[in-house]
Order: structure tokens, then C-alpha cells, then sequence
């Protein structure tokens, strides 16, 4: 791999890497592999329980986000000892975990709440080096994004904004409930304040054409994400997505053509950019299509060869927007008030049924 004209190589440059992998970073970071470890928090969704919308995104499986659930929660600090117990058991040398808040939406409770639950996570093992919080880009008013900066400024700390694409038919098919607008506002609120902000992008949403996806990374590079996860669209058993893949009405990328949508993408992103995720996958027993997911380190092979083929690497088309993300003035909050109503709120509200951490 060369990469011309530039004497000031980044780490994964140097290390011969075609793009800026997210283990190597972790490793360089904390000085050993670093894993993430799953929990649920019993969240549940604005896009689920009618703050927004009903019925959530098309493509996950949301039936669980009910009230019921929660009794049933194991509580977090359990499921953080089992994981870490069963990562232990796979890999022999791991230095670090990262508390994953992954299923629903982990920013949506009181923030009194959301403190708590964080906090509990981040004290529960001397291990645990950071934390990682999926949520919907019109889900974090700036209390949030203030406690996050708070927790940041001791712990590593990435929030995960489900982009998807910035194109709003997609956006409407897949039933987000909410825009692009809402997406460009939270990270010009959340962009430099110590945590790490993180993009979930979807190859593969029918009708986007692949200029329409290259379209999609050029937005990313220009709004200054420092991490982005890319995953192919893909079906489960149980989602109304699932339904349509399963009655032939949506047809899927195929295998080839997503190994070269996922370098043409990459190519657009900065250098800087980490790359937490290539694909995207389920397990075998719920998923219905692309089978082709299932076999990582095959698509993860196919993406490294197609850039040495190509000779390229990430960034290699990147183009640095006229005006800096971080010169980027930060906009007034434009949370729904409805969302907001549930989070920018004082005292225990019954919406998390977590062990107490008093
Ligand atoms: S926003 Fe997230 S949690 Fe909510 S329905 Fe969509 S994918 Fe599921």
C-alpha cells in the first residue's frame, strides 16, 4: 500500500492497515484487546412506545420493548459478570471490556436515570475501561450529551447515532421516525465535547442506488464522525422487513457488489475515522437473508484484498469539506419535546427497573 503525499502517517497507516480498524485503535489505546460486552438495560424506544411513532424500524425486532420485559431483566451489573466471564473464556488475553448498552434505545429515560445505570456499569469491574451507548440521533437533548461529556472526561466514552442514510426515502421505508435534520443537529451538539461519536450507516436500503450511498459517506465526511460502523441491510425472523424478504419483495445486495460498495465507501471517509464495524450480521437461527453475512472474516478478507487490489485504502478520495466540523457552530437543540419530555426530567421515573445503585 502507498499512500502519497503524505509524510505524517497515521498508526494505522504505518502499520500497512487499509483502513483505520477499530481493534488495532483499542489496542493502541489500552494497550491490549479490549472487548464489548452486551447488556441490556431494559430500555425501550420513542420509535416503539408512540413518543414518536409505533411499530419501530422495519428491520428490528422490537417486540421485546414492552413493559413486561423489564421485571424480567437480569440485572445490568449480573449480565456485565456473565459477559465478561464468557469473553474470558474465548479469548485468553483480554485487558479491557466495553459496557455495551446495545438493544433499544439507551439514552431514552431520565437522566438521573441514564447516570445511574452508566455509572453502575462503569464501577462494576476494575476491567471495564469505557462504556459504548446505542441511541436515535433525536434522542440525545444536551443533558445527555452534557452527562456524557461528564463521564468522559474519566472514562472512554462513544455514543452510537443510527444514521442509516441521509436519504429521507430510505430513511421513511425503513420507518425511523425521524429525518436527516434531526441527525445533522445531534452531532453538531455532541461533536468535541471529550466522547467519541460514532455513525451506524446501512448499505443496501432498496431504491438507494449506489450513488445515492456514495452520497451517504461524503455526508458522514463532512459532518466529522470520529467512528462509523457500516452494515449490509439484513433481514430477522419476527420484523415486518423479515416478512417482505421472506415473500420475495425486497431483494438484497449481493455479496460481491457489497465488498466494493464497502471500499468505494471507505474511500470517501477521513483517515481519521475509526472503523468499528464492516458488516453486519445475526445469528444463524433468526436470520433469513443475506446468508453471505454470517462469514465475517471471509467479507472482511474480500474488503482487505479488493483495496490492495485496487491499491487504495481508506480516504484515499476523501475530500475535506469547505468548512471544518469543528468549526461547525452548534445549533439549538432540536430534540422532539416529546422525547424530551421522558429525559430532560429530575427524580426516578418507573421507566428502568435496575438494581439501585444506593
Ligand atoms: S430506533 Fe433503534 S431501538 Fe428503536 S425501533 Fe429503531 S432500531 Fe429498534
Amino acid at each position: 500500500m502507498t499512500i502519497s503525499g503524505s509524510n505524517d502517517r497515521l498508526a494505522w497507516q504505518r502499520e500497512g492497515l487499509p483502513f483505520n480498524a477499530f481493534g488495532a485503535f483499542l489496542r493502541r489505546r489500552f494497550g491490549g484487546r479490549v472487548q464489548r460486552v452486551s447488556i441490556d438495560a431494559g430500555f425501550t424506544c420513542p420509535n416503539v412506545d408512540g413518543a414518536v411513532a409505533r411499530g419501530g424500524c422495519n428491520f428490528c425486532d422490537n417486540r421485546s420493548f414492552s413493559p413486561s420485559r423489564r421485571v424480567r431483566l437480569k440485572r445490568v451489573s449480573e449480565q456485565l459478570e456473565n459477559g465478561i466471564e464468557s469473553v474470558r473464556r474465548r479469548y485468553k488475553t483480554v485487558s479491557g471490556f466495553l459496557a455495551y448498552f446495545q438493544p433499544a434505545t439507551n439514552t431514552y429515560a431520565p437522566v438521573d436515570q441514564l447516570e445511574e445505570v452508566y455509572r453502575l456499569a462503569l464501577r462494576q469491574h476494575p476491567d471495564i475501561v469505557g462504556l459504548a451507548i446505542g441511541t436515535r440521533p433525536d434522542c440525545v437533548p444536551d443533558c445527555v450529551l452534557e452527562l456524557a461529556e461528564q463521564l468522559a472526561r474519566e472514562h472512554y466514552v462513544s455514543l452510537e447515532f443510527g444514521m442509516q442514510t441521509m436519504h429521507q426515502p430510505g430513511l421513511d421505508w425503513m420507518n425511523r421516525a425521524h429525518t436527516h435534520d434531526h441527525l445533522v443537529n445531534a452531532i453538531d451538539r455532541a461533536r468535541s465535547r471529550g466522547f467519541e461519536c460514532c455513525v451506524h450507516i446501512i448499505l443496501g436500503i432498496p431504491g438507494e442506488t449506489h450513488e445515492m450511498m456514495m452520497q451517504t459517506a461524503t455526508e458522514v465526511a463532512r459532518l466529522g464522525f470520529d467512528a462509523i460502523k457500516l452494515h449490509n441491510l439484513y433481514a430477522v425472523q419476527g420484523t415486518s422487513m423479515g416478512d417482505e424478504v421472506a415473500g420475495g419483495k425486497i431483494k438484497m445486495m449481493e455479496q460481491d457488489t457489497y465488498v466494493n460498495t464497502v471500499v468505494d465507501f471507505l474511500e470517501l471517509i477521513p483517515p481519521t475515522t475509526v472503523v468499528e464495524r464492516i458488516s453486519g450480521d445475526a445469528p444463524p437461527k433468526y436470520l433469513i437473508a443475506p446468508q453471505w453475512c454470517l462469514k465475517k472474516s471471509v467479507l472482511k478478507q474480500q474488503i482487505e484484498e479488493e483495496f490492495q487490489r485496487r491499491n487504495s485504502y481508506q480516504g484515499k478520495h476523501y475530500v475535506a469539506p469547505q468548512t471544518d466540523p469543528n468549526d461547525r457552530p452548534r445549533p439549538t437543540d432540536n430534540t422532539p419535546q416529546s422525547i424530551r419530555d421522558q429525559i430532560d426530567v429530575r427524580g426516578r421515573l418507573p421507566v428502568l427497573k435496575i438494581e439501585s445503585a444506593h
